[in-house]
């Protein structure tokens, strides 16, 4: 079997090496300034791969004036060019960019036809030595893949050995591959499934691994650490990004942590303790986690990616954490979280929210804590709030409504995959959102 190593700028991928933490810039690509200077905040914070909304030419050109500015700096993390629907703008940016993501549901419909363009594209790429990252989304697939397997973890693997075989044919072999979802048991078993299948074709390209839509704040992180978790935990997992709808460089820490975690012995150590307790509810001290009080963060991705994964595999029902100097209230509130990303127990709603990128088309964090705010005491709901409309209704999957931003200060609002109130006030538009739900809660 071979197991590949990418490589995109210095920067190699898989194969053994650290899991290199990465982001994604939230600014409008053709802001050349703001955007370097967040790529600055985020090589400061150690991002490992920086990557920028790319959806056309003139991205292409802003980003192509990032990289030689961040190359003047000393700075040399290597750019990705994110490109979602047009394979000439792929094309382009592979002659600039260090890794290109494609997003393979987003290429032609016509197999034939998709399979030309693929192939060019991988000929600008082995040219200008760029790596590529397959990067599939549950809710994204293309409509061959649904109409056969359906938006299942299944469509989603065939859907990227499809385009992972393409690879191979051309033997152009330095790709990373991705299969994102923001449902932490769709997400693992779609890698699990992919990476059996790339074992049995006797080459095993680097793995991406990521939740999308995770959200922001606590929820946010401790869903990323249990999906990412549930991967690392069994050795599959070369790079990864903690989608948060915040301030990006905040995805470095939160990365960082779940990364250390797996690769400092820590989670191993942790584990044995468990076994020895044979029991579906065990209980571990707070020193066990080695953290400072004032370490929240780094003790909430621990606790996330230890008994979050657990409860994920159903490997035990409950646990506690015996002398955590912090109030009742909120170890309840973390307990509650991490049952629910591990889709266990649900207490609150579900929130799936984009992490926001050159495409947000309005505030989408003050947004998102908006509605948190206005919806928390539903129950039983899945609430999507998007960026852009270009990949928002896509992407938010199996979201029962979504708030998706349209442009120029106006929202659509989406009951399953139907628009039901388009070009609504930005200022309107959450108490509608919130009208529908209600409205619906009451018939039922
Ligand atoms: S939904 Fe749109 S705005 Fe949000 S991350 Fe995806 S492309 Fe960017």
């Amino acid at each position: 079997m071979k197991r590949i190593q990418a490589k995109a700028g210095a920067l190699i991928i898989g194969g053994g090496t650290p899991i290199a933490v990465q982001t994604m810039c939230n600014t409008h690509t053709q802001d050349v300034e703001k955007s370097v200077a967040q790529c600055l905040q985020m090589a400061e914070a150690g991002a490992k791969l920086i990557r920028l909304t790319t959806q056309g030419f003139k991205e292409v050109e802003a980003l192509a004036k990032i990289k030689a500015i961040l190359r003047n700096q000393g700075i040399k993390t290597p750019l990705v060019a994110d490109v979602h629907f047009n394979s000439e703008v792929a094309i382009a940016a592979a002659q600039v960019a260090d890794k290109v993501r494609i997003n393979p549901g987003n290429f032609s419909q016509v197999h034939k036809d998709a399979q030309s363009q693929f192939a060019r594209f991988i000929e600008e790429c082995r040219k200008y030595g760029t790596a590529v990252r397959i990067g599939l989304n549950h809710g994204s697939l293309g409509e061959d893949i649904v109409n056969r397997w359906g938006n299942t973890p299944e469509g989603m693997k065939q859907a990227a050995m499809q385009w992972l075989d393409m690879c191979v044919k051309e033997d152009f072999l330095n790709v990373v591959v991705s299969l994102k979802a923001s449902n932490t048991i769709v997400m693992s078993q779609a890698y699990l499934l992919l990476f059996k299948a790339m074992e049995e074709s006797g080459t095993v390209f680097p793995v991406h691994l990521g939740v999308t839509e995770a959200g922001n704040a606590d929820q946010g992180r401790i869903k990323s650490a249990i999906g990412i978790g549930a991967l690392l935990d069994k050795g599959i997992g070369d790079t990864i990004r903690v989608s948060l709808t915040e301030n990006p460089v905040n995805e470095i820490p939160a990365g960082q942590e779940i990364a250390s975690f797996f690769e400092s012995g820590l989670e191993g150590k942790l584990k044995a303790l468990i076994q020895q307790q044979n029991s579906r509810t065990p209980e571990l001290p707070f020193k066990a986690f080695e953290c400072g009080k004032e370490d929240w963060n780094r003790f909430i991705i621990r606790t996330s990616s230890l008994f979050g994964v657990m409860l994920l595999e159903k490997e035990i029902d409950d646990f506690t954490i015996a002398e955590a100097p912090y109030s009742e209230k909120k170890m309840q509130a973390l307990k509650e979280n991490i049952q629910q990303g591990a889709r266990r127990v649900f207490y609150h709603p579900e929130y799936i929210a984009c992490p926001g990128c050159g495409r947000t088309q309005y505030n989408l964090e003050e947004t998102f804590n908006k509605v948190k705010e206005k919806t928390s005491h539903l129950k039983g709901v899945r609430i999507a709030v998007m960026g852009c409309i270009v990949n928002g209704p896509g992407e938010m999957a199996d979201a029962d409504y979504g708030y998706v931003g349209q442009g120029g200060g106006l929202v659509t609002i989406y009951k399953g995959k139907n628009p039901v109130l388009r070009s609504v006030p930005d200022s309107e538009a959450i108490d509608k959102l919130l009208k529908i739900i209600e409205e619906d809660q009451s018939k039922s």
